[in-house]
């Protein structure tokens, strides 16, 4: 199994954090390790969307991610956890640079040559295939994310060492609220920065289709503007009708754009209500040949991991639960962590 979708800033546990943080002697908030666990525990009443969910931990998480040590330490951390809980045979890990250099103390370069050497000390270890994607910011200025795309293309391919890919994408995160996708002018800066990564060589995928902010009209400009090789979540898909969902579900298709879903963050930020809705769409998937597979999205935070999210999606599926091998061949196929033509 191997995860394709999983943020840096929710998957490294609080134990971990509580001693990058002590070590890096950091004035915080958090005076102790269980004042620290305590807030970064899901309370399901707190999150009533994804706008609470993202509002919520990652400040906290990405400032103590915020040094060449910590960096480095968490993204190993990230690794050698899911490999312990699910025996994972690759994972790619997404976060963005500009959010751990606070605010220019370090510079970009310490920052990501720490968490490449992370990934090489964990795919050593653990033996599992590992890379980076850089997460673009949807609330970000177009000079910044120029900024991260620059850095992605300078250090695409880095890793070299056993299973270890270094930089293998790019992909934009942030609130869907803000609705970007409904804006041509923004999507088509946002496809200059995306075809300029493409050149290279390096692996595009785009969070979308999350919530109903982005519903299916967003998904259709996303993949006729910036033509990513994958989608993070799309579960929108499932509330397209009639043309609409000819249209989407062909260019899905046509172009094997694969799905990352994420079900357990979906239930917890709300944007399902039943784990059966992500059952429905996979047996649409499966009838138009749309590929598409389970990750974790934020391990630590919403407390899950991948062979759960297996386990999870396998019992609500029931007699379908077959589907799932084909989701774990479709992430092999769709995993940047591979020479790519
Ligand atoms: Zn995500």
């Amino acid at each position: 199994m191997i995860d394709l979708h999983v943020h840096l800033g929710g998957a490294v546990p609080a134990a971990v954090l509580w001693e990058i943080l002590c070590d890096g002697g950091l004035q915080t908030e958090f005076g102790s390790f269980d004042k620290l666990q305590d807030y970064l525990t899901v309370r399901f009443d707190e999150i009533l969307s994804l706008d609470d969910f993202l509002g919520r931990y990652f400040h906290a998480t990405e400032l103590i991610q915020s040094s060449p040590h910590a960096a480095s330490v968490a993204a190993y951390q990230a690794i050698a956890k899911a490999y312990r809980r699910s025996r994972i045979q690759g994972m790619e890990l997404r976060y963005n640079p500009l959010k751990r250099i606070r605010e220019g103390m370090h510079t970009l370069d310490s920052i990501i040559m720490a968490t490449i050497q992370g990934l090489q000390r964990a795919s050593l270890h653990y033996g599992v295939k590992t890379g980076i994607l850089f997460s673009l910011d949807k609330g970000g200025t177009l000079e910044g994310n120029w900024s991260i795309v620059e850095e992605a293309m300078r250090f695409r391919g880095q890793g070299g060492l056993r299973g270890a890919y270094g930089i293998v994408g790019i992909d934009i995160a942030g609130p869907e609220s803000l609705g970007r996708e409904h804006d041509k002018d923004w999507l088509a800066h946002m496809a200059a920065m995306f075809d300029e990564a493409r050149k290279v060589g390096l692996g595009l995928s785009w969070h979308v289709g999350e919530t109903a902010h982005t519903g299916p009209e967003a998904m259709i400009n996303v993949i006729e503007t910036i033509r990513p090789d994958r989608i993070g979540h799309g579960i929108e898909l499932r509330k397209a009708q009639g043309k609409q969902r000819d249209h989407l579900c062909g260019l899905l298709r046509e172009r094997q754009i694969c799905l990352e879903i994420c079900p357990t963050v979906n239930l917890v930020t709300r944007s399902i209500q039943d784990l059966k809705e992500i059952a429905d769409l996979i047996r649409l998937l499966d009838k138009e040949h749309i590929p598409f597979c389970l990750n974790t999205d934020n391990p630590y935070i919403v407390n899950t991991n991948l062979q759960r999210e297996y386990d999870l999606i396998a019992e609500v599926l029931g007699d379908d639960a077959h589907l799932l091998d084909q989701a774990k061949s479709y992430a092999d196929q769709a995993s940047f962590l591979q020479e790519r033509a």
